[in-house]
């Protein structure tokens, strides 16, 4: 485990080994329920797979010469089976796949089914840039998935290219229409928006979510890019798109959230037709009901994007006959250290280590 911080609301060290004791004990009773000190009880998890991707994305990756992990340092998938089921077991019941680009690691269906199978997972799904998800939707849905996001900022090859430093929008556009044919997968379209690069396309963006019956939902770039170069005049906020949403295609209103720890405030048009969501982290963040822990490719437990602090269950999960509740004071060290906000907007605040990909988005 890492270090604390020197947090004044955090408990010392003597409260926080009393409370690793609670948590043992607590289960054997199997009624762990993750709760911070601000009183967030934790739902869900980001899982992510592989930091590997076969894009490149401006506001994620650097450009050139990225370091991989050694593929050997990933958690296997039945060690992320064996972790899952003791998290499910302390409340979370939420879980995302993620990297990286998750299917670019073989087998994804393996973990899906592996997942899919336990008891208290309850919902289970999948965040993907949607290159290789025509190949790969049946078997995932076989398996037993049933939620994709599918990244699309653009509609234009050239400025798939631009943004993503690669080619290939058919391939992202051929996943997302396999998807739609099934009809038994629940998709949303994720886009993202550089002022410089995709703006332009919003509109267009909209209008083909919109034909499609898809909900679209536009995420505010944040400091997590690989190449450090983030900058606020770059970011387009939610109310900006949703001002020039409602100027060039037509009023929307707001949509009561589904439930408090929904990251996305959705709208619809005032017509009825279609929905768009904004999910406004850097101007309105909503971390005061973040019920998110994160765990990273290699095996190390986060409780924010933006934290500092991260906490090894490889190790816990590499031996033979894993210690539940080990793993269960893991998580809840995690949660315990998780702080108010992840202090973007406050003075002297520095981006993480980790870059998005390596943590899992
Ligand atoms: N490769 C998959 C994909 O692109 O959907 C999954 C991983 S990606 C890191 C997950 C999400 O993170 C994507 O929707 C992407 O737009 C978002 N993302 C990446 N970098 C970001 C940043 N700097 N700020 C906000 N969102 C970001
Ligand atoms: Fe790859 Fe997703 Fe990051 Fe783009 S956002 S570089 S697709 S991991």
């Amino acid at each position: 485990m890492s270090t604390y911080d020197t947090d004044p609301i955090l408990e010392s060290q003597a409260e926080l080994t009393a409370a690793s004791h609670v948590a043992r004990v607590e289960a054997g009773r199997k009624s762990v329920v993750l709760k911070d000190r601000f009183g967030r009880v934790h739902r869900s998890m980001r899982i992510s797979v592989t930091d590997v991707c076969n894009i490149r994305c401006q506001y994620c990756m650097p450009a050139e010469d990225v370091q991989f992990l050694p593929s050997a340092s990933r958690l296997s998938y039945d060690q992320i089976v064996s972790f899952v089921r003791v998290a499910s077991r302390c409340g979370i019941q939420k879980y995302r796949l993620t990297g990286g680009e998750p299917l670019t690691r073989p087998n994804l269906h393996e973990l899906v089914q592996g997942l899919s199978a336990l008891e208290c997972v309850r919902e289970l799904a999948l965040t993907t840039n949607g290159m290789l998800l025509a190949d790969q939707i049946d078997r995932l849905a076989a398996a037993g998935l049933t939620r994709v996001n599918i990244s699309l900022d653009t509609l234009s090859e050239d400025t798939f290219k631009t943004l993503s430093r690669r080619q290939g929008l058919n391939r992202v556009l051929e996943g997302i229409e396999a998807c739609c044919q099934r009809g038994d997968i629940e998709l949303k379209l994720n886009a993202l928006v550089l002022r410089d690069v995709n703006l332009c396309d919003v509109v267009e963006l909209v209008q083909f979510s919109r034909a499609r019956n898809l909900q679209i939902r536009f995420i505010e770039f944040m400091p997590l890019d690989g190449s450090r170069a983030w900058s606020n005049s770059r970011m387009v906020s939610g109310q900006e798109l949703r001002e020039l949403i409602a100027r060039e295609i037509g009023p929307i209103q707001p949509l009561n959230r589904p439930s408090p720890s929904a990251p996305s405030t959705d709208y619809t048009f005032a017509d009825g037709s279609g929905r768009v969501g904004f999910i406004d982290s850097v101007s309105q963040p909503f971390c005061g009901s973040c019920d998110r822990l994160r765990l990273t490719a290699e095996g190390r437990l986060r409780n924010c994007l933006f934290g500092r602090e991260e906490w090894d269950v490889a190790c816990q999960l590499k031996t033979g006959a894993i210690d539940e509740a080990e793993i269960v004071n893991t998580l809840q060290a995690c949660t315990q250290a998780k702080h108010a906000s992840h202090g973007i907007a406050e003075p002297g605040f520095t981006p993480p280590e980790r870059a998005m990909y390596q943590i899992g988005g």
